[in-house]
């Protein structure tokens, strides 16, 4: 570092002796033997780098061969001119010339060495740059270098030699920047650097020896090349090897090889204007070609990329059997195709189901599962033709396709499958048996669409698991879907006793302020193979079995339990709960809802109880009774989907409710062109709701106008997906924009 501060602090001096002398006024001390002498202890710390470097010695040597023949160079010129005006060309350029390949190998092993391994895009990019790169400098620099040639042959040879070198060099340059994949290394950019200054250096030695010295020839003349090798051999003792590359390529690589595509595009159309050298048209041609190549390559990659996704989407990936999505993928094609119609082409659907895989799991571990798993593939895959599909449907449910066939067919498969899955596994040396339960649906048969064709092989399945020992069952209707409700109800009831149910809340706003004022629970029931089951679907099942009255108990102990929360920050706030026919025929169903209010520490006025208006016409006199015992305990109740069931609300009148709900079908003539009549029946019930002393909401709000039209006709409260969807108790955190949005629509109504 001090050797180099010296030769820094020796190259600073000469600068400033250069601005100071005229031009012409060469001091053979200084200008030659000092500037050689300089150069050849600056070539020598280069070597030295190399000598002493270990792994990473070729590029100094080569780098610092390259500078010492410069050197050399600049000591023959130097004694040359001892004896008058050196010749041209001279033993010099020889040295000279002979900078260049050492060089360009340098910068090769540079780029090399960061580029690690064959990229082909990568070293199509580089090219693209460079070859725009020289195309640009052959553009501009060689009619002024042919311009100012002259001599005999050898002489235009040695001052064409230099030129061409430097294009090369900051090709070279340009495209390994790009290679280098936006990885600054200051090294390489202290390299970059020292050719252009070697460019510099040459330009103004040519102009000067062809339009004679000027002041700023001569001193950019005498100061480039110091310059050029002191930067080279310095850079060697600042590079610190290979840098990290990037983990993707980013915006800045685009931006040479796009620099050099640009840059070749102009010369071309330039070219077709005005004169441009050969030399700079051929090479801006060639880097269009290499655009090309380059974008080929990129389509070709695209393509593989993207067949390689579609690939992995359809894929399991532990298995590396298909998936779900495969599965449907196949199903829904059949189905779409006309050929599913009666007499078409015949599928089965095979729902095998593995016997003991848990108790694997559990006794050898999640890994060891795995294992018996990835073995299903390879195992099965000789019971099956090539037309047909193995998926894996998820956990031990594996699915299988089997196009074109029939029920004996299908009945070979099956157990072909389960006498392959009966035989042991072999995992971690452990002999492991497992089995299956295997259910079969026909398409068309069985099923038009293709989640019915899972349900009803699913069904199958599970008679076949009931049924005991391994075996297959074949869909049937009249015992299968009995069975399924039978299973279904099952289901639900552990659901209740487990509490596997969950409530979704919708609020209710005050149409005037947009103030929440209510929620309603509703129930959900997320099913593990169904999914999420809608309760008109469940409540039935529940009603039949008898289930209604700890249902509607978890719900109340659960909104209770929700309201008395809410209430911390909204003491006014009030849960809505629907209750069925059966609660109201339950003669302890007031003491209940009385207990559960007291166990939450809620006022009575926290609950409102819903009850459609079909329940309280089929019973209406128990009804009425059950309604007093509610208004005794203080709890508010409301005549639900009001207006679907045609009955006159002066019937309903001389029941202790508190409040009205228009059903939706009411709701949805408001929207955008309500009709007039539309209009009416809705002015006409919330006139009656109000004169009967009745709160009135309005429930499935589904836009802005109808908002609007409600708060105009003078109801109360409103709820509908426009406001806001069911949705989880927590995700209802955010009340106020709630009551802001709703406050605006309704206030652009008044
Ligand atoms: P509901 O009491 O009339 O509840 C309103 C239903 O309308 C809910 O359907 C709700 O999601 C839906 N809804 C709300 N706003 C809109 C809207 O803007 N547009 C449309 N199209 N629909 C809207 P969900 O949750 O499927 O409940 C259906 C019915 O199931 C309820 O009708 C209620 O009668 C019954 N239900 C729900 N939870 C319970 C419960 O815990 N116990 C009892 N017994 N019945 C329940
Ligand atoms: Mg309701
Ligand atoms: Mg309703």
């Amino acid at each position: 570092m001090v050797t180099y501060a010296c030769l820094a602090a020796a190259l600073l001096a000469y600068l400033s002796w250069l601005l100071v002398r005229g031009p012409g006024q060469q001091s053979t001390l200084i200008d030659g033997w000092g500037v050689a002498a300089f150069e050849i202890l600056a070539s020598c710390l280069c070597l030295w780098r190399g000598l002493a470097g270990g792994r990473r010695r070729l590029m100094p040597l080569v780098l610092g061969g390259a500078t010492l023949s410069w050197a050399v160079g600049d000591t023959i010129l130097t004694v040359e001119s001892l004896g008058g005006s050196p010749a041209t060309p001279s033993l010099a350029d020889v040295f000279y010339v002979g900078f260049y390949p050492l060089a360009y190998v340098g910068l090769a092993l540079f780029v090399r060495r960061e580029a690690r391994g064959f990229i082909p895009a990568t070293w199509l990019d580089g090219a693209i740059a460079g070859l725009g790169a020289a195309a640009l400098a052959a553009a501009f620099a060689f009619k002024a270098v042919l311009a100012s040639l002259g001599g005999d042959a050898a002489e235009v040879a040695i001052n064409l030699a230099y030129p061409i070198g430097d294009v090369v060099l900051f090709a070279l340059v340009v495209g390994g920047s790009a290679v280098m994949l936006g990885r600054f290394r200051p090294s390489w950019a202290l390299v970059g650097l020292a050719c252009a200054f070697n460019a510099v250096g040459d330009t103004f030695n040519l102009v000067n020896s062809s339009a004679g010295p000027s002041a700023l020839g001569s001193f950019f003349d005498g100061i480039a090349w110091p310059t050029a090798i002191l930067l080279i051999s310095f850079s060697m003792w600042l590079d610190s090897g290979r840098a990290e590359p990037a983990a993707m390529p980013r915006a800045p690589d685009f931006i040479l090889p796009s620099l050099g595509a640009l840059a070749s595009l102009v010369i071309l159309c330039v070219g077709t204007q005005w004169q441009v050298g050969r030399v700079a048209v051929s090479l801006s041609a060639a880097t269009l070609v290499t655009v090309g190549l380059r974008l080929a390559l990129s389509v070709r990659q695209l393509r593989a990329l993207t067949s390689e996704r579609q690939r992995q989407a359809l894929t399991d990936e532990l298995t590396g059997l298909g998936n779900r999505r495969l599965l449907f993928r196949v199903l829904d094609a059949y189905f779409e195709d006309a050929s599913a119609a009666p007499g078409g082409p015949r599928i089965a659907f095979l729902f095998v189901d593995l016997d003991r895989f848990k108790e694997v799991n559990d006794s050898f571990g999640h890994s060891a599962g795995d294992k018996l798993l990835r073995q299903l593939g390879p195992r099965l895959a000789d019971t099956l033709r090539k037309s047909d599909v193995l998926v894996r449907l998820g956990g031990d449910e594996l699915g299988v396709v089997l196009r074109d066939t029939d029920t004996s067919y299908a009945s070979a498969v099956a157990d072909r499958i389960l006498a392959k899955l009966q035989e042991p596994f072999l995992i971690d040396h452990v002999s492991v048996r497992i089995g299956a339960s295997i259910g079969i649906a026909f398409a068309p048969d069985d099923a038009q669409d293709s989640h019915s064709l899972l349900r009803t092989a699913d069904l199958a399945m599970y008679r076949a698991k009931t049924g005991g020992s391994a075996c297959f069952e074949v869909y049937h209707e009249e015992t299968d879907e009995p069975a399924n409700r039978l299973r279904l109800v099952d289901e639900l009831r552990s659901a209740v006793e487990q509490g596997d149910l969950l409530l979704h809340y919708q609020p209710q706003v005050d149409v005037k302020t947009g103030d929440v004022v209510a929620v309603e629970a509703l129930l959900r029931w997320s099913h593990p193979r169904l999914g999420m089951v809608p309760p008109l679907e469940f409540l039935p099942l529940a009603e039949e079995a008898g289930l209604m009255q700890p249902l509607t108990e978890w719900v109340l102990d659960h909104a209770l339990q929700q309201c008395a929360a809410w209430r911390g920050d909204r003491p006014d706030l009030a849960v809505s709960v629907n209750v069925s026919a059966t609660n109201l025929m339950d003669a302890g169903f007031a003491d209940t809802v009385r207990a559960l209010i007291a166990r939450h520490r809620l006022a009575p006025s926290a609950l409102i109880l819903e009850i459609t208006e079909t329940t309280i016409i089929r019973d209406f006199a128990r009804c009425k009774r059950v309604i007093a015992l509610l208004r005794d305990i203080g709890v508010a109740v409301s005549i639900d989907d009001f207006g679907a069931g045609f009955t006159s609300l002066a019937y309903l009148a001389s029941l202790a409710v508190n409040e009205l709900k228009l059903d939706r079908t009411l709701i949805s003539g408001l929207n955008d062109a309500p009709s007039g009549r539309d209009m009416a029946v809705v002015r006409g019930t919330i006139d009656l709701g109000h004169a009967l002393g009745l709160r009135v909401v309005a429930e499935g709000i589904e836009d802005d106008a109808s908002l609007a039209a409600l708060a105009r006709l003078g109801c109360d409260v409103g709820q509908g997906y426009f406001i806001s969807r069911p949705v989880p108790a927590e995700d209802l955190s955010a009340w106020p924009g709630l009551s802001a949005a709703t406050a605006d629509a309704a206030l652009r109504a008044s």
